[in-house]
């Protein structure tokens, strides 16, 4: 399998199209989600990102009529998928690896499997907070920070297991990580989080890829700001094309972003949600075409569940 700053070195300047997917629900049929994403395969992504995540805490009546809160991971199944997408499409999967509800000896476990399904890439995060619980919270034994795990990645690469008894066959993984163009919620300040970013890079992540924006400056002063620091590695933006009014709200308290007010004023001009991913799409492509022209690397897109939006958006750009 080939790394993804491989595969931007063999791009020779060349802007790449990639994408990123969400497991199903529990229960839910892989095929739908497999034929969702195949129109995708004509813009020949070289890799698909897949999510992880981690338990959430649900309450439900027990056998003695009370209320128990019991764990339960609502989209299990990454590593999985991972290996259906090679098998199937014939493209690299990037499994996302994170710290929330994990010890770090289940990550290793979980790396030891990834490295035996051929897998080269992880994208290595803190992973979201449980939404019960507001905070992120790392669980006994597990990672705080996403620069651990980069730390616990990297040692891996040079043989070094937790508490191995015989020593490691090196593993050979590329390490992407999370960037935010309009600083992470949790940072004091900006600066703040350029330093957290840095230190990741210099544990040894090899790209970084970033939240999604809607508004280009931001990803530029982002990338600007970046080189000064002295973060020298490939910077890919992520990107989601507006689809519904409401994902104005909800997109932004998620994901902590701002909207340009020329997207808002015409989503909110638009009769329907139709026509605002009309608007979306065509959003999206001069996004797209000003990030080419800035010299990005590649241009990966958050399904979110729904592709057909990036399919009109890659036929123009691809
Ligand atoms: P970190 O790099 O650990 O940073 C988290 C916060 O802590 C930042 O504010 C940072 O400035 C601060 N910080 C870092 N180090 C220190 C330190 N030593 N001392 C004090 N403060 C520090 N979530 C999932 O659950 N599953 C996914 O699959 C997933 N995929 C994602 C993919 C992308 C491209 C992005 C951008 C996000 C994704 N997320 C995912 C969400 C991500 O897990 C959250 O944004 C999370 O809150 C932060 O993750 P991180 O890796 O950036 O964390």
């Amino acid at each position: 399998m080939t790394k993804v700053t491989e595969f931007i070195r063999q791009a020779n300047g060349k802007t790449l199209f990639s994408i990123e997917i969400i497991p199903p629900l529990k229960g839910q049929n892989i095929n739908e989600l497999l034929n969702s994403i195949e129109p995708l395969m004509e813009f020949k992504p070289p890799f698909v990102d897949v999510t992880y995540h981690r338990e959430e805490l649900i309450d439900r009546i027990g056998p003695d009529g009370l209320v128990e809160r019991i764990p339960v991971r609502k989209r299990p199944g990454t590593v999985g998928i991972c290996a259906r997408l090679m098998e199937r499409f014939h493209v690299d999967a990037v499994p996302h690896v994170i710290c929330g509800g994990f010890t770090k000896d289940e990550t290793e476990d979980v790396l030891i499997d990834l490295s035996y399904l051929g897998i080269d890439n992880v994208l290595v995060l803190r992973g979201d907070p449980e939404k019960s619980a507001g905070i992120f919270k790392a669980k006994a034994g597990g990672h705080t920070y996403a620069s651990e795990l980069v730390k616990q990645v990297s040692d891996m690469n040079k043989g070094i297991l937790l508490n191995a008894e015989t020593e490691m066959y090196p593993t050979d993984f590329c390490i992407g990580i999370a960037g935010y163009p309009e600083k992470h919620f949790d940072a004091v300040s900006f600066d703040s989080d350029y330093e957290h970013l840095k230190r990741k890079v210099d544990l040894g992540a090899n790209y970084i890829v970033t939240q999604m924006f809607f508004d280009n400056q931001k990803f530029f002063r982002f990338v600007e700001r970046c080189r000064a620091e002295g973060i020298t590695v490939p910077i890919i933006p992520g990107l989601k094309p507006l689809a519904t009014k409401k994902q104005l709200t909800v997109l932004s308290q998620i994901f902590h972003l701002e909207f340009p007010k020329e997207l808002v004023d015409e989503a909110n001009r638009c009769a329907s949600d139709k026509e605002v991913r009309q608007v979306g799409i065509e959003w999206g492509v001069q996004q797209c075409r000003e990030l080419i022209d800035y010299g990005v690397p590649v241009l990966h897109f958050y399904t979110m569940g729904k592709s057909d939006n990036v399919a009109k958006i890659a036929e123009k750009i691809f």
